[in-house]
């Protein structure tokens, strides 16, 4: 059954430190002096469609379709004015592993999986520098850098090399944008004041982070006038053949939900419909009024999508179960530049937990750990925690094809092992070779099996491949913040699976008529869809395909 929407629970003000606040946003103002770089302009767009992608992150599957009575301003992009208007809706669509922002999103605007872009999850461990990665940072430029250095195109790149236009908003990844707004410190200053005001804790109000995303999106900020719609009108008259917004805001409210809905216990599908219905579909309304009063609307096709769905977090573990399960039989280092004398690395976890393992005989991470010698201690330790092991759905191990040879078969990418027979067995040597399964023959108790072992195929580069992933029960998370209510990142439907809709008077030229295309597909599916829309070619060497192709007649 499903709750209502409770349109009149609105966030109460606490009790407030105007100190603190006012010393925040005088820091952040002098830093948000700093923030982004104008490049140089590029051409005027052409005559035809524009595309504009709502990216709303961390939106669950089913929020917007199943609401639009509730929505006044989504029902009327995606049904029209006169309920004749044009729409597809692609109800099933996987997004890449892990379904975390960074990593998520990386793959989604390069149309290319994790192991191509280096973004490999939301912190990993290389072996090869032994350094932790991570790519949130405060110039937040690090994303470009890599997937640049790798030699791969961004959807502004796609759009550019097409000899079109494009315009960002809010997107760390932002390469070849001709326009790019950036958040800055002022922006997340100020949103996590006004969140402490209203909730007591320091993170950030989400309607303030949607709420001025957009109008920096439509008119600037700060020095950055010229990069918004209103910007991109006033200098040359047209509108960018391609303009990203993102909106983080339902992500932040799903980690993070007032009050009143944690003391209701709500569930997920609750928190999200009161939020797209109180925020996200006024801010919707928003940007359709400022382009209709542009006059710009009529040749617009909207593309509403989100990167990963969300979970309620059920029960909290301990970050540190994992190392200090290991601790007794390996030297562990959470140092970010790992010491020569470590053994294990674990990463920081969530609804997965990542543990990277030396090949102790070489003394070199680069080469397999033992299977027997490295491995299978580090499996038994693991297993030795009650804690974790009645959190456990799977423990998957890496091989490592054509490199180690011990008496197993290694032609795939990992093991499950057998969680019920290995650990009532004796735990020998022989119990755990014959207890490691490979895993696309081990996938079907997930919902998502084969589409999790693909992904999981396509997340790792050899260097920064873990060799033992423990994967939890749905709702269970690793977590250092307790006070964290949802979270994503799982193997679980709720998390991988998301949809898109494409939608706005300017479809009705392209692709008439309304379709609902059940087949699944892809968040690497969205270069390629944009450029059909546009009317570009498509680009080459993709992992994405364009599954509008199939309503083409
Ligand atoms: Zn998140």
């Amino acid at each position: 059954m499903r709750a209502s929407i409770n349109v009149n629970d609105t966030p109460r003000l606490s009790q407030n430190p105007l100190v603190g606040c006012l010393r925040w946003m005088t820091v952040t103002f002098v830093l948000a002096c700093f923030c982004s770089i104008p490049p140089a302009a590029a051409a005027a767009a052409g005559g035809g469609p524009q595309v504009v992608i709502v990216e709303f992150h961390g939106l669950k599957n089913g929020i917007i379709a199943d609401n639009l009575d509730r929505l006044p301003t989504f029902r009327q992009l995606i049904k029209g004015a006169s309920d004749k208007g044009s729409y597809i809706h692609l109800p099933r669509v996987l997004t890449t592993i892990p379904a975390a922002s960074v990593p998520a999103c990386t793959a989604m605007y390069t149309g290319r999986h994790p192991r191509h872009t280096g973004v490999v999850s939301t912190i990993w461990f290389d072996r090869t520098t032994r350094e932790i990665r991570t790519m949130i940072d405060y110039f937040q430029d690090r994303i470009n850098r890599l997937v640049a250095g790798r030699g791969i195109k961004t959807i502004f790149e796609h759009v550019a090399r097409a000899g079109g236009t494009s315009l960002s908003a809010m997107l760390m990844m932002d390469r070849g944008a001709d326009w790019s707004l950036k958040s800055g410190m002022f922006f997340w200053g100020n949103a996590s004041t006004l969140g402490f005001l209203k909730n007591g804790r320091y993170f950030p109000d989400p309607w303030y982070i949607d709420h001025k995303t957009v109008s920096a999106f439509l008119t600037g900020h700060l020095f950055f006038h010229t990069h918004s719609i209103n910007g991109r009108l006033q200098a040359s008259g047209a509108l960018p053949d391609l303009m990203v917004v993102q909106l983080l805001g339902t992500d932040i409210r799903s980690h993070f939900p007032e009050k009143s809905f944690r003391r209701a216990d709500a569930d997920m599908d609750t928190i999200q419909r009161h939020y797209a219905a109180t925020v996200l579909d006024p801010e919707m309304k928003r940007m359709l009024d400022f382009f209709q009063k542009k006059g710009c609307y009529d040749q617009l096709i909207f593309i509403l999508l989100s990167q990963q769905g969300f979970i309620k977090i059920r029960r909290h573990l301990s970050d540190s179960l994992v190392s200090e399960a290991l601790a007794g039989r390996f030297r562990m280092s959470d140092a970010s530049k790992v010491p020569e004398w470590a053994e294990a690395v674990v990463m920081p976890g969530a609804c997965t937990k990542e543990v990277y393992l030396k090949n102790r005989r070489t003394g070199r991470w680069l080469d397999p750990p033992r299977l027997l010698t490295d491995i299978k201690p580090a499996v038994d330790a693991l297993l030795d925690e009650p804690r974790i092991t009645s959190a456990l759905k799977a423990m998957v191990v890496r091989q490592y094809p054509g490199e180690r040879h011990e008496g197993i078969d290694e032609s795939g990418c990992w093991w499950r092992l057998d969680l019920e027979s290995y650990p009532a067995s004796q735990r020998t040597e022989d119990d755990f070779l014959t207890f490691l399964e490979p895993f696309e023959k081990k996938a079907a108790d997930f919902a998502l099996g084969d589409a999790i072992v693909r992904g999981l195929n396509q997340q790792y580069s050899r260097e920064t491949t873990p060799d033992i992933k423990l994967v939890n029960q749905k709702g269970i998370y690793f977590e250092r913040d307790t006070f964290k209510y949802g979270h994503h990142g799982s193997y679980y439907p709720e998390d991988l699976q998301v949809s898109f809709w494409i939608a706005g008077p300017g479809l009705q030229s392209v692709l008439p008529g309304r379709h609902v295309i059940e087949e699944q597909a892809s968040t690497l599916d969205l270069i390629p869809m944009t450029a059909f829309l546009l009317g570009f070619p498509a680009p080459g060497g993709l992992d994405g395909r364009n599954p509008l192709a199939v309503l083409q007649d």
